[in-house]
């Protein structure tokens, strides 16, 4: 596991829309979606220190919380596409971008590293889902996708309260046209390239916010907006205290690198 027992921040850091990264002293650092607080479900990510991208290293960072541990960890093989599965199916299905489940007994577990996990809890049916999403998968339909099956389980849209994780943020997410084209029809969510705060790659450049994106993709499908809450820092460039990066990210560290580890679980 990537600097395991490294301390990475000495004190709590919000990251906006609820979450919250703690570190109680002499306990162990997590992220928590506390926006997801009387739903009946609870929702967790791995704190920097923590590479959650093999199952071994995120059963075992799981198996150390006392809220986590003993429960089934539901490992999707990640393709950035939109379809969404029973998170019993998980271990027979060559590849899904999203689960959703009914049962206390699951751990469901989704890895980012710029891309965005998505928490949809339904507090009524005591269902939920999680979602991973970049501009693929939003593009190709996963927000509307797991809230269909969500709706074939009983679900209506106007219960379900979302958290939406940590993700690259407007600052950083550049893209070239073929990809803005595609979000130009959102609005808010196609930036002009003076919005990047870090050094462009190309000239014909966009700035893209795909937290905006998945809002709108969520009120679409009638997901009321203030049961819809975003994180705020970016993977790429939100910094501790110290200076220490406070999440993973994919276009700061390239490709191999660690992965946040985003969980979710229905309590009992
Ligand atoms: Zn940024």
């Amino acid at each position: 596991m990537q600097g395991s027992g490294a301390v990475a921040v000495s004190e709590d850091v919000d990251l906006g829309g609820g979450f919250v990264l703690t570190c109680a002293p002499g306990e162990e650092a997590l992220i928590v979606a506390t926006a997801l607080n009387g739903t009946g479900a609870l929702g967790f990510a791995s704190p920097p220190e923590v590479d959650a991208r093999l199952d071994a290293d995120a059963f075992a960072w799981v198996s150390r919380s006392n809220a986590m541990r003993g429960l089934r960890m539901r490992s999707l093989d990640q393709v950035h596409g939109s379809l969404c599965v029973p998170a019993g199916a998980v271990e027979a299905t060559n590849s899904a971008d999203a689960a959703w489940t009914a049962s206390p007994d699951d751990l469901l577990i989704i890895r980012t590293a710029d891309c965005a996990a998505l928490w949809l809890v339904d507090p009524q049916r005591g269902q939920m889902a999680m979602v991973h999403a970049g501009w693929r998968g939003a593009a190709d339909g996963v927000i509307e996708h797991t809230i269909g099956a969500l709706r074939a389980q009983g679900t209506k849209p106007a219960d379900i309260v979302v958290a939406i994780g940590p993700h690259i943020g407007p600052c950083c997410f550049e893209v070239g046209p073929e990809v803005a084209t595609r979000f130009a029809g959102v609005a808010g969510a196609v930036r002009p390239a003076s919005e990047l705060t870090v050094p462009r790659q190309r000239a014909d450049s966009f700035s893209l916010a795909l937290g905006v994106v998945l809002v709108r993709a969520l009120e679409d499908e009638g997901v009321p907006g203030d049961s819809i809450h975003a994180a705020t820092a970016c993977t790429r460039c939100s910094r501790a205290a110290g200076g220490e990066p406070l999440l993973h990210s994919y276009r700061r560290n390239g490709k191999g690198g660690p992965l946040m580890g985003s969980v979710g679980l229905l309590q009992r």
